[in-house]
Parts: structure tokens; C-alpha cells; sequence
């Protein structure tokens, strides 16, 4: 037992389903791959794909997009955000976030975060009087949730607009109401390491019919936007069409083929990652000195990743315990290096923003220890891992 060592990869997806690789081969024998190659009424991937997601998301009006980044960075657009400008956004994130705020030559403002990996809510009123931003880009990142009723109240009070970034709660929701329907506007991602898999790809959504609009014409629609499957009615583009610049961003129907029978499995996904993250919640969260945090009952989320605090140990220590797990085939993510680590960044090495001290955010994240949970690992898979982390952990501590 005490040497036992996990030989899973994980980064491994599951397989494409068999109808969606199916539907796939159909569009390449077609030929016709781009989102408007389709004649009179008939409907695109695309398009479809959109007023299926809009659907699942309880949403008005949704835009598929290359990916959830530039989804972001037209969401910012359509928001009339300028260059130089500042919006405020979770200091605990993925460098595409704060990325989107850069790539349209606005300042990224981080606002901290708690122990629970939340947003830390007095920083963000501290930050919204210093700056008096008009728009917030949260960013759920892995996941959790903040409290969406104190949030919205806040924003409401100060008057901020919110875009969502729900990268990874796809899915997830706050007292039933979906994450990504309580700011303006809401941003996915279908990346492969995400809750759909197209490779690259994303959403937008929204209810409001003039950023949607705005939307349309910012992702590259030349003037075809009636083909867009869950768009406002004609009028709303009348003079947007001509004052939005074309950022050609759309997605192809390629894509869109494979992910519209993967999103009628969502659900069912959710439920096969929520009894993952249940193995390592009970095996993990009973540990002395390592935290897990809360989840409250207000959120049901996707537990498609998992999340713990170390003790407050050294660099070495940490880094020792990292490389220990790692020794036994166990891969996790750690949020304490200086320098920036494959996928895994801080906000410290973002340096086109301004510098920015988040004392209590940094001590927080230099514990923060992360794993994904591929739908590849099954429940024993899951207690394998875990008990690995629990018998390194006990070794170290
Ligand atoms: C992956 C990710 C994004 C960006 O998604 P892409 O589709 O890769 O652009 C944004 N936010 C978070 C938290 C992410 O993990």
C-alpha cells in the first residue's frame, strides 16, 4: 500500500462519442465547413448548436464562438469598454481572463480571493471605490461559487456591470439559477479540458438584445447575421452593423457537430464528475491540516476538479510533498511557484497589468494545491489518487 503507485494519465479525455464522430465525417464529405455556408432556409451546426445551448442555459440569446477567451474579449467589446480603461477582475484565474482585458488594451484590476476560493467580497468593494470601474469580470474559477446574492447586490449598489467567466461551471448553479445568468453576460469554453470538448470553442450568452447584437457583429458575421440560431430580431442590428469592427472570431460547424451530442450528455457527465469529487472529498476532507473548502448549499457545482489547502509549510515542503505525490504517478498543480507552470499562472506573472500587491491572496494560493478529474478515472481511480495524497501528506506532516 505504502508504495503503491497510479499509472493513469491526467490529461486523458474520453473518446468523442460514436453519433457525434459520425455527424463529423458527414461535414467533412460535405465540404462545408464555415458556419454560413448553408443555402436558403436550411440550418447550420452552428446555428442549431446555438439555440440548443441557449436552451440549456436558460439564456435569450447565445453565440458560439473559437473559443471562451475571445468570447471574453468581445464580451468587453460589447460593453464598450476602451482601451485603458479598468475592469476589475478575480485575481485567482486563468491567464486568458485577464488576457482578454489586455488584448483590448484595457488595465486588469485583481481582486482577491478567500480561503474557501472565493471572491473576497470586501476587497472587491475596496477596489470598486478606489477605481470606480464599470464592469467586473468574475471568474469562477475551478469552479466555486461565490455568494451570488451578496455579489449581485454589490454590483447592483455600485452600479458594475458583470461579465461571467464560466469556463468551469458550465453546468454549475447558485439556488438554481445557472452561473453565467446573473451578470450581463455569460462566457463558456468547449477547450478540451473543459465540460465539452471541441478542442477550441466557446459561448456567449445573454438576454439582452443590443449587446447580443453587438456580439454578432464583433465575432465576424460580414452581414449573414440572420443565420445566427438564437439571435435578437433584425432591427436590433440596424445600426450596429456598421459601428462594431469584425474580430473574426466564429466557430465552424465541424465543431459544432461533435459538441451538440455531447451537450445532450451533460448532464449525465455532471453527475460521473460530482461522484469523483465525492471519493476525494471523503477520503481527503477528514485530514487533519489539510483544508478542503466549504461548499455551500446554495451551490450546486461540477466537481470536475478538486482543490486543497496545505498547512502553512515552507516552499521546500511544499514543493517536497508535490514531488513525492508526483513520485507515485500523482499529478497536481500548485499554485505557490514564482514562475508560471504549464497551464498554471498567478496574477504576479501577468506583468502588462499593473503591479498589484494581494498580500493575503498570495499566502492563500502558495498552499493551494489543485487536481483534475478526467471522466477517465473511475471511482476506484479516484481512491487510488486520493489515498496516495493522504499517505504522502501524512509522511510530510
Ligand atoms: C480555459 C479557461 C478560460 C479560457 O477558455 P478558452 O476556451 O481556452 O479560451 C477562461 N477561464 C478559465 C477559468 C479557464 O480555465
Amino acid at each position: 500500500m505504502s508504495d503503491t503507485v497510479f499509472s493513469k494519465s491526467f490529461t486523458q479525455q474520453e473518446a468523442i462519442p460514436d453519433v457525434a464522430i459520425e455527424k463529423a465525417v458527414d461535414i467533412l464529405k460535405s465540404g462545408r465547413l464555415h458556419r454560413y455556408n448553408y443555402a436558403g432556409d436550411e440550418q447550420g451546426e452552428v446555428e442549431l448548436l446555438e439555440q440548443e445551448y441557449a436552451a440549456y442555459q436558460g439564456a435569450q440569446y447565445c453565440l458560439a464562438t473559437t473559443s471562451c477567451g475571445t468570447a471574453l474579449q468581445i464580451a468587453l467589446r460589447a460593453l464598450g469598454v476602451k482601451p485603458d480603461e479598468v475592469v476589475l477582475t478575480s485575481a485567482f484565474t486563468l491567464a486568458p481572463v485577464p488576457g482578454a482585458i489586455g488584448a483590448i488594451g484595457a488595465k486588469p484590476i485583481f481582486v482577491g480571493m478567500t480561503d474557501n476560493l472565493t471572491l473576497d467580497l470586501d476587497d472587491l468593494v475596496a477596489k470598486i471605490k478606489a477605481h470606480k470601474p464599470r464592469v467586473f469580470l468574475m471568474s469562477h474559477m475551478r469552479g466555486h461559487l461565490s455568494d451570488m446574492d451578496e455579489l449581485c447586490a454589490i454590483l447592483s449598489e455600485f452600479n458594475v456591470a458583470m461579465i461571467e467567466d464560466c469556463a468551469h461551471t458550465m453546468g454549475a448553479s447558485w439556488n438554481g439559477k445557472q452561473s453565467g445568468n446573473f451578470g450581463k453576460i455569460g462566457c463558456f469554453s468547449t477547450q478540451t479540458y473543459k465540460h465539452l470538448n471541441s478542442g477550441e470553442g466557446g459561448f456567449l450568452t445573454t438576454d439582452d438584445p443590443e449587446i447580443m447584437a453587438k456580439a454578432i457583429i464583433l465575432s465576424g458575421s460580414y452581414m449573414l447575421y440572420k443565420k445566427h440560431g438564437a439571435r435578437p430580431d433584425l432591427p436590433a442590428f440596424d445600426d450596429i452593423r456598421f459601428q462594431m469592427p469584425n474580430c473574426s472570431s466564429r466557430m465552424d460547424n465541424l465543431r459544432a457537430a461533435i459538441l451538440r451530442p455531447q451537450l445532450e450528455n451533460l448532464e449525465q457527465n455532471i453527475e460521473r464528475w460530482n461522484a469523483r469529487y465525492k471519493v476525494f472529498e471523503d477520503v481527503l476532507r477528514p485530514i487533519n491540516g489539510l483544508s478542503v473548502p466549504d461548499r455551500p448549499a446554495q451551490e450546486a457545482y461540477v466537481g470536475s476538479s478538486f482543490q486543497f489547502l496545505l498547512p502553512d509549510w515552507s516552499e521546500d515542503a511544499c514543493r517536497s510533498f508535490l514531488k513525492d505525490c508526483y513520485g507515485r504517478g500523482v499529478e497536481l498543480k500548485w499554485f505557490g511557484d514564482e514562475n508560471p507552470v504549464g497551464f498554471t499562472s498567478r496574477y504576479d506573472s501577468w506583468r502588462y497589468a499593473p503591479e498589484q500587491e494581494l498580500p493575503e491572496t498570495l499566502s492563500i494560493l502558495k498552499r493551494l494545491v489543485d487536481i483534475r478529474i478526467p471522466l477517465t478515472f473511475d471511482k476506484d481511480d479516484c481512491r487510488a489518487c486520493a489515498n496516495i495524497i493522504q499517505s504522502v501528506f501524512c509522511d510530510h506532516n
